[in-house]
């Protein structure tokens, strides 16, 4: 695995900021009667605009800027003339290139009105990968992570895509190690501060098996149901989690309130912070003949405790067209 100083961990966050923005202008334009290639041409060009290379155009020969799968698609579809349509949904995944390294963060939205149980898929998905990353502490495993994603998912009886993975990032698009949504508490490799990760969960709302269509890219769902994708970069700095991508920008052009990623951004503060920085305040204010002061914002971050587990091998029993190199995991 491999491990970045705060230089790297910053030039990954200038990179998964640019994916995030460029998500967040994909918010502003999906909607019934846009087609994907339409998307994938306005987000190449935002990321040319902005000093930055698109990822995935020509990685393992992919063709395009966005992978965007459509309703049944699950991930790594190539974007093409169709419009959408009112109540599909689709998952755009990006990636771009910034002095060398990689962001890789993907949303799945709504087009116009869906329906109660595609919303609920979207909502218990983007939650699971929230469930992933509290639990991504120093000390805890890999399997810590799976397990808690799979947790959750398992109390709405959704299908937990097994063959693709999450993965390491940085100067490359995928490095050790491989991120599984499922997984045993306590096994697998143990998380260490300097580790970046792009966590992704692919839920499925019918079966979890998915096969790969005739394009030789896109996964699809095998019982043709809806499947839906979120995805974070996240690095451990301080034994904690914190978030470098954001969906922030997405929520601005939808008008969502969400304090969604609050308990993983910087500033965290421990309680001994919170004393020292209101003792030193007081004395000062009192030298100073201040009465009255205004606290700036922070936040007092609570992440839950370690929890241990484990790594989980890859299900033996697949079709040989459903099983990936290592190589091919996941953007
Ligand atoms: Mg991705
Ligand atoms: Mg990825």
């Amino acid at each position: 695995m491999i491990y970045k100083g705060i230089e790297e961990i910053k030039k990954i966050r200038d990179s998964a900021q640019l994916v995030s923005k460029t998500l967040g202008l994909m918010a502003q334009e999906i909607k019934p009667g846009v087609s994907s290639l339409y998307l994938d041409k306005i987000a190449e060009e935002f990321i040319k605009d902005n000093n930055a290379i698109p990822g995935f155009k020509g990685y393992n020969d992919f063709p395009n800027t966005l992978c965007v799968s459509v309703n049944n698609q699950v991930v790594h579809g190539i974007p093409c003339n169709k419009p959408l349509n009112d109540g599909d949904v689709i998952s755009v995944d990006c990636g771009v290139i910034k002095e060398g390294y990689y962001g890789d963060h993907a949303y799945t939205f709504s087009v116009g009105d869906v329906s109660r149980e595609i919303k609920d898929l979207l909502d218990v998905t983007k939650e699971s990968l929230y469930q992933g990353i509290d639990v991504m502490i120093e000390n805890n495993r890999i399997g810590d992570i799976g397990n808690a994603i799979q947790s959750y998912i398992n109390l709405h009886g959704y299908g937990i895509v097994r063959e693709l993975v999450g993965h390491g990032l940085g100067e490359n698009l995928h490095e050790e190690p491989e991120v599984p949504n499922y997984g045993k508490k306590g096994t697998g490799k143990i998380l260490k501060n300097g580790l970046v990760l792009a966590i992704e969960p692919m839920i499925n709302l019918g079966t979890e098996k998915i096969k790969l269509d005739d394009d030789g890219w896109t996964f699809v769902t095998l019982d043709g149901l809806a499947s839906a994708h979120f995805e974070h970069n996240i690095a451990l700095i301080d034994g904690k989690p914190e978030i470098l991508s954001t969906f922030d920008y997405i929520y601005n052009a939808l008008g969502v309130k969400s304090e969604e990623e609050k308990r993983f951004k910087s500033l965290n503060f421990s309680l001994v912070d919170v004393f020292l920085f209101l003792s030193v305040n007081w004395v000062n204010m009192s030298r100073a003949g201040v009465r009255r002061a205004t606290l700036p914002n922070f936040t007092v971050t609570a992440i839950s405790p370690t929890a241990s587990l484990i790594a989980n091998p890859a299900p033996a029993t697949l079709p040989t067209e459903w099983r990936l190199a290592p190589s091919n995991t996941l953007f």
